[in-house]
């Protein structure tokens, strides 16, 4: 019984199409997928305004009445700060809150360039950074192997494209996971499901959505009808 299926699945495996991309293909297809990495600011929604392409992560920003709120900062101070720059072109107003949607570098690294004089809150999911924790303590390098595996790391860099899920822009191999300034530390955190917040007049719910991380959690700005995901929604195959 056991064989006769098998050949079963053997017979109708072998009427499947079998396609075979060749190197220049696949080549092609990332080159063209890159495209959605090129710089831009998106205005989202009134007063809501998101960086794609400028780093690894996008970066998105909040105006109201008297500051603005940052959700997310990209990987590195060169890539905020020419975000902030873009960002200070709409308002000078200050930067009142940071929201991380979770703790990996490409979306904390970036986030000293939007302190000013007066430390904003930092807002992050109670979790934050715990995935890492064990991996850490444990010295384990089986997540570092799968990242460069999955995202081409180690590549010669004329075959490194893209990342898949953004541009190449990494400052070494496998870059920083978590920042450890402590100016860009978290001081608040969401803790259980749901979190209401008023920043700068700006309504927000935080709502925590383990994902592709334990501390990852979801901005919701209704005024905006805008949903930010951080790293559970992209458009590749998800990094769960
Ligand atoms: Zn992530």
């Amino acid at each position: 019984m056991a064989r006769s299926l098998l050949a079963t699945i053997i017979f109708l495996a072998a009427l499947q199409p079998i396609i075979v991309l060749g190197a220049g293909d696949a080549a092609a297809r990332l080159t063209a997928q890159g495209k959605q990495f090129e710089e831009r600011i998106f205005k989202i929604a009134d007063n809501a305004y998101t960086a794609v392409g400028y780093s690894v992560s996008n970066v998105s920003m909040i105006v109201g009445d008297d500051g603005v709120v940052i959700i997310d900062t990209g990987m590195t101070l060169d890539d905020a700060g020419r975000i902030a720059e873009e960002f200070r072109k709409i308002t000078d107003l200050p930067v009142k809150a940071i929201i991380f949607t979770h703790a990996h570098g490409d979306h904390t690294g970036g986030a000293a360039a939007f302190l000013g004089e007066s430390r904003p809150q930092i807002w992050a999911h109670e979790n934050f950074g715990s995935e890492a924790r064990g991996w850490v303590s444990g010295d384990l390098t089986v997540q570092k192997m799968r990242g460069a595996r999955q995202a081409g790391f180690r590549l010669p860099p004329d075959q490194r494209i893209n990342n898949g899920v953004a541009p190449v822009r990494y400052p070494k191999r496998g870059g920083a996971v978590f920042s450890s300034d402590d100016k860009t530390s978290p001081t608040h955190f969401l803790r259980g499901d749901q979190q209401s917040l008023n920043i700068a007049g700006i309504e927000l719910e935080l709502v925590s959505s383990p994902g592709e991380t334990n501390d990852q959690l979801f901005v919701w700005y209704s005024a905006g009808k805008a949903l930010f995901a951080g790293d559970n929604f992209y458009r590749s195959f998800p990094n769960l």
